[in-house]
Protein backbone atom coordinates (compact mmCIF):
# COMPACT_ATOMS: atom_id res chain seq x y z
CA UNK A 1 0.00 0.00 0.00
CA UNK A 2 1.42 3.82 -1.26
CA UNK A 3 0.19 6.80 0.25
CA UNK A 4 1.37 8.57 -3.33
CA UNK A 5 -1.34 10.86 -4.25
CA UNK A 6 -2.50 9.94 -7.68
CA UNK A 7 -1.79 13.26 -10.18
CA UNK A 8 -5.38 12.54 -12.70
CA UNK A 9 -5.29 13.63 -15.75
CA UNK A 10 -9.44 15.03 -17.22
CA UNK A 11 -10.15 15.46 -20.74
CA UNK A 12 -13.26 17.41 -20.71
CA UNK A 13 -15.49 17.97 -24.06
CA UNK A 14 -16.22 21.64 -24.54
CA UNK A 15 -18.54 23.66 -26.42
CA UNK A 16 -21.35 26.15 -26.27
CA UNK A 17 -23.96 25.94 -29.05
CA UNK A 18 -25.10 29.33 -28.19
CA UNK A 19 -21.37 30.68 -29.35
CA UNK A 20 -21.03 31.04 -33.15
CA UNK A 21 -17.26 31.09 -32.31
CA UNK A 22 -17.30 28.38 -30.15
CA UNK A 23 -15.60 24.80 -31.52
CA UNK A 24 -16.28 21.47 -29.85
CA UNK A 25 -13.13 20.28 -28.27
CA UNK A 26 -11.42 18.77 -25.71
CA UNK A 27 -9.75 20.48 -22.47
CA UNK A 28 -7.28 19.09 -20.33
CA UNK A 29 -6.91 19.53 -16.81
CA UNK A 30 -4.73 18.35 -14.00
CA UNK A 31 -5.53 18.00 -9.96
CA UNK A 32 -4.25 15.76 -7.14
CA UNK A 33 -6.70 13.38 -6.41
CA UNK A 34 -8.00 13.56 -2.62
CA UNK A 35 -9.50 10.79 -0.36
CA UNK A 36 -13.08 10.07 -1.34
CA UNK A 37 -13.05 12.39 -4.17
CA UNK A 38 -15.72 12.01 -6.26
CA UNK A 39 -16.69 13.14 -10.09
CA UNK A 40 -18.35 16.18 -8.36
CA UNK A 41 -15.90 16.87 -6.31
CA UNK A 42 -13.14 17.11 -9.20
CA UNK A 43 -15.45 18.82 -11.52
CA UNK A 44 -15.85 22.09 -8.76
CA UNK A 45 -12.23 22.34 -8.09
CA UNK A 46 -11.55 22.32 -11.84
CA UNK A 47 -13.89 25.01 -11.99
CA UNK A 48 -12.86 27.03 -8.44
CA UNK A 49 -9.21 26.81 -9.56
CA UNK A 50 -8.43 26.30 -13.19
CA UNK A 51 -11.85 27.38 -15.49
CA UNK A 52 -14.71 29.66 -14.22
CA UNK A 53 -16.30 28.71 -17.31
CA UNK A 54 -17.05 24.78 -17.35
CA UNK A 55 -20.50 23.91 -17.33
CA UNK A 56 -22.13 20.94 -16.01
CA UNK A 57 -25.08 20.32 -13.91
CA UNK A 58 -25.52 19.50 -9.84
CA UNK A 59 -27.55 19.89 -7.30
CA UNK A 60 -28.12 17.21 -4.74
CA UNK A 61 -24.77 15.62 -4.55
CA UNK A 62 -26.89 12.28 -3.59
CA UNK A 63 -27.83 10.57 -6.62
CA UNK A 64 -31.29 11.63 -5.91
CA UNK A 65 -31.52 14.77 -8.12
CA UNK A 66 -30.60 13.02 -11.68
CA UNK A 67 -28.48 16.15 -12.65
CA UNK A 68 -25.09 14.98 -13.21
CA UNK A 69 -25.54 12.03 -15.64
CA UNK A 70 -22.52 12.25 -18.26
CA UNK A 71 -20.25 10.16 -19.93
CA UNK A 72 -17.67 8.53 -17.84
CA UNK A 73 -14.74 7.27 -20.21
CA UNK A 74 -17.48 6.46 -22.64
CA UNK A 75 -20.16 4.98 -20.14
CA UNK A 76 -23.21 6.97 -18.92
CA UNK A 77 -22.64 7.69 -15.43
CA UNK A 78 -23.84 10.12 -12.51
CA UNK A 79 -20.79 12.56 -11.16
CA UNK A 80 -21.87 12.84 -7.97
CA UNK A 81 -21.75 8.78 -7.39
CA UNK A 82 -18.71 8.17 -9.37
CA UNK A 83 -15.74 7.64 -6.90
CA UNK A 84 -12.14 8.78 -8.76
CA UNK A 85 -10.68 6.24 -7.06
CA UNK A 86 -12.76 3.57 -9.37
CA UNK A 87 -11.72 5.55 -12.56
CA UNK A 88 -8.17 5.50 -14.25
CA UNK A 89 -5.36 8.13 -14.14
CA UNK A 90 -7.23 9.25 -17.62
CA UNK A 91 -10.48 10.23 -17.19
CA UNK A 92 -12.54 11.36 -20.65
CA UNK A 93 -15.41 13.18 -20.23
CA UNK A 94 -18.57 13.54 -22.49
CA UNK A 95 -22.39 15.03 -22.21
CA UNK A 96 -24.86 12.64 -22.40
CA UNK A 97 -25.96 11.57 -26.11
CA UNK A 98 -29.73 11.60 -26.92
CA UNK A 99 -30.31 14.70 -25.31
CA UNK A 100 -30.01 18.66 -26.55
CA UNK A 101 -26.78 20.35 -25.58
CA UNK A 102 -26.47 23.01 -22.94
CA UNK A 103 -22.84 23.43 -23.06
CA UNK A 104 -19.67 21.36 -22.25
CA UNK A 105 -20.70 18.25 -20.11
CA UNK A 106 -24.75 20.03 -19.17
CA UNK A 107 -27.72 18.63 -21.05
CA UNK A 108 -31.34 19.11 -21.39
CA UNK A 109 -32.47 16.17 -20.08
CA UNK A 110 -36.13 17.62 -19.01
CA UNK A 111 -37.36 18.56 -22.48
CA UNK A 112 -36.91 15.10 -22.94
CA UNK A 113 -39.00 14.08 -20.21
CA UNK A 114 -41.65 16.46 -20.49
CA UNK A 115 -42.55 15.30 -24.20
CA UNK A 116 -42.27 11.20 -22.95
CA UNK A 117 -45.24 12.54 -20.12
CA UNK A 118 -46.87 14.10 -22.58
CA UNK A 119 -46.85 11.59 -25.12
CA UNK A 120 -47.49 8.59 -23.06
CA UNK A 121 -50.01 10.82 -20.97
CA UNK A 122 -47.73 9.91 -17.78
CA UNK A 123 -50.48 10.66 -14.90
CA UNK A 124 -53.28 8.57 -13.42
CA UNK A 125 -56.16 8.24 -15.82
CA UNK A 126 -59.65 8.44 -12.90
CA UNK A 127 -62.85 8.17 -14.36
CA UNK A 128 -65.00 8.49 -11.29
CA UNK A 129 -65.81 11.62 -9.55
CA UNK A 130 -64.00 12.14 -6.63
CA UNK A 131 -65.76 11.87 -3.27
CA UNK A 132 -64.32 13.72 -0.80
CA UNK A 133 -66.65 11.26 1.77
CA UNK A 134 -65.68 7.91 0.02
CA UNK A 135 -62.98 5.57 2.47
CA UNK A 136 -59.49 4.66 0.65
CA UNK A 137 -59.76 1.57 -1.68
CA UNK A 138 -56.87 -1.12 -0.62
CA UNK A 139 -54.10 -2.32 -2.80
CA UNK A 140 -52.38 -4.82 -2.49
CA UNK A 141 -48.48 -4.99 -1.02
CA UNK A 142 -47.24 -6.45 -4.20
CA UNK A 143 -48.91 -3.76 -6.71
CA UNK A 144 -47.98 -0.94 -4.46
CA UNK A 145 -44.10 -2.64 -3.80
CA UNK A 146 -43.64 -2.93 -7.73
CA UNK A 147 -45.35 0.85 -7.67
CA UNK A 148 -42.26 2.06 -5.35
CA UNK A 149 -40.00 0.57 -7.81
CA UNK A 150 -41.07 2.14 -10.98
CA UNK A 151 -41.24 5.64 -8.84
CA UNK A 152 -37.63 5.03 -8.28
CA UNK A 153 -36.45 6.48 -11.34
CA UNK A 154 -34.60 10.16 -10.85
CA UNK A 155 -34.89 10.58 -14.43
CA UNK A 156 -31.06 10.93 -15.14
CA UNK A 157 -31.26 9.81 -18.76
CA UNK A 158 -28.51 7.53 -18.52
CA UNK A 159 -30.87 4.40 -19.83
CA UNK A 160 -31.59 6.74 -22.60
CA UNK A 161 -27.65 7.67 -23.66
CA UNK A 162 -27.24 4.32 -23.29
CA UNK A 163 -29.90 3.18 -25.94
CA UNK A 164 -28.47 2.70 -29.66
CA UNK A 165 -32.17 2.80 -30.47
CA UNK A 166 -32.84 5.95 -28.49
CA UNK A 167 -29.81 7.65 -30.44
CA UNK A 168 -31.08 7.13 -33.49
CA UNK A 169 -34.90 7.61 -32.45
CA UNK A 170 -35.52 10.05 -30.77
CA UNK A 171 -39.26 9.23 -30.46
CA UNK A 172 -38.38 6.07 -28.77
CA UNK A 173 -39.25 5.85 -25.12
CA UNK A 174 -36.07 3.97 -23.96
CA UNK A 175 -35.85 2.37 -20.25
CA UNK A 176 -37.39 5.54 -18.42
CA UNK A 177 -40.36 6.27 -20.45
CA UNK A 178 -41.15 2.28 -20.69
CA UNK A 179 -40.47 2.08 -17.04
CA UNK A 180 -42.67 4.90 -16.73
CA UNK A 181 -45.55 3.39 -18.89
CA UNK A 182 -45.28 0.00 -16.56
CA UNK A 183 -45.62 2.25 -13.56
CA UNK A 184 -49.27 3.62 -14.39
CA UNK A 185 -50.22 0.54 -16.88
CA UNK A 186 -49.90 -1.72 -13.31
CA UNK A 187 -51.56 0.85 -11.12
CA UNK A 188 -55.34 -0.12 -10.35
CA UNK A 189 -56.39 3.77 -9.96
CA UNK A 190 -55.43 4.06 -14.09
CA UNK A 191 -58.65 3.08 -15.61
CA UNK A 192 -56.69 2.82 -19.08
CA UNK A 193 -58.00 0.02 -20.79
CA UNK A 194 -55.55 -2.66 -22.37
CA UNK A 195 -56.40 -1.63 -26.03
CA UNK A 196 -56.09 2.21 -25.03
CA UNK A 197 -52.34 1.13 -23.55
CA UNK A 198 -51.80 -1.06 -26.60
CA UNK A 199 -51.87 2.52 -28.49
CA UNK A 200 -49.49 4.11 -26.24
CA UNK A 201 -46.48 1.68 -26.02
CA UNK A 202 -47.12 -1.33 -28.55
CA UNK A 203 -44.92 -0.44 -31.75
CA UNK A 204 -41.74 0.55 -32.73
CA UNK A 205 -41.08 3.48 -30.69
CA UNK A 206 -42.34 1.74 -27.41
CA UNK A 207 -41.56 -1.87 -26.06
CA UNK A 208 -41.23 -3.62 -29.75
CA UNK A 209 -38.54 -0.81 -30.61
CA UNK A 210 -36.30 -2.61 -28.17
CA UNK A 211 -33.42 -4.89 -28.94
CA UNK A 212 -33.11 -6.33 -25.43
CA UNK A 213 -29.45 -6.29 -25.17
CA UNK A 214 -29.76 -4.43 -21.56
CA UNK A 215 -27.63 -1.19 -22.13
CA UNK A 216 -29.69 0.66 -19.71
CA UNK A 217 -30.36 -1.66 -17.07
CA UNK A 218 -26.67 -2.01 -17.17
CA UNK A 219 -25.97 1.88 -16.28
CA UNK A 220 -28.85 2.71 -14.75
CA UNK A 221 -27.57 4.17 -11.37
CA UNK A 222 -31.02 3.18 -9.24
CA UNK A 223 -30.60 -0.44 -10.18
CA UNK A 224 -34.36 -0.50 -11.73
CA UNK A 225 -35.66 -3.85 -13.26
CA UNK A 226 -36.17 -2.88 -16.63
CA UNK A 227 -35.55 -6.16 -17.64
CA UNK A 228 -38.94 -7.37 -15.26
CA UNK A 229 -40.52 -4.20 -16.69
CA UNK A 230 -40.12 -4.86 -20.31
CA UNK A 231 -41.36 -8.43 -19.63
CA UNK A 232 -44.54 -7.12 -18.12
CA UNK A 233 -45.35 -4.53 -21.18
CA UNK A 234 -44.75 -7.26 -23.77
CA UNK A 235 -46.84 -9.86 -21.71
CA UNK A 236 -49.72 -7.14 -21.49
CA UNK A 237 -49.38 -5.87 -24.58
CA UNK A 238 -49.39 -9.28 -26.60
CA UNK A 239 -52.02 -10.47 -24.39
CA UNK A 240 -54.32 -7.75 -25.19
CA UNK A 241 -53.62 -8.46 -29.23
CA UNK A 242 -54.61 -11.96 -29.02
CA UNK A 243 -58.00 -10.54 -26.77
CA UNK A 244 -58.60 -7.99 -29.18
CA UNK A 245 -58.44 -10.90 -32.14
S1 LIG B 1 -32.63 -3.06 -23.84
FE1 LIG B 1 -34.02 -1.81 -25.09
S2 LIG B 1 -34.32 0.11 -23.97
FE2 LIG B 1 -32.50 -0.95 -23.06
S3 LIG B 1 -30.73 -0.07 -24.14
FE3 LIG B 1 -31.34 -1.92 -25.29
S4 LIG B 1 -32.79 -1.18 -26.89
FE4 LIG B 1 -32.58 0.46 -25.34
S1 LIG C 1 -34.45 4.23 -15.42
FE1 LIG C 1 -32.50 4.43 -14.27
S2 LIG C 1 -31.03 5.22 -15.78
FE2 LIG C 1 -33.07 5.56 -16.62
S3 LIG C 1 -33.61 7.65 -16.05
FE3 LIG C 1 -34.44 6.28 -14.45
S4 LIG C 1 -32.85 6.16 -12.88
FE4 LIG C 1 -31.87 7.02 -14.70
Amino acid sequence: MTDEVRRLKFEIFRFNPEDPESEPHIDTFEIDERPYMTLYMALSEIRETQDAGLQFDFACRSAICGSCGMLVNGRPALGCRTLTADLPEIVRLHPLPAFKLIGDLSVDTGTWFREMAERTEAWIHEQQPFDPAATEERMSDDIAAAIYEGDRCIECGCCVASCGVANVSPEFLAGAGLNRVARFMMDPRDSRSDEEWYDVVASSEGVFGCVGMMACADVCPKELPLLEVYAYLRRRTLGTKFVSD
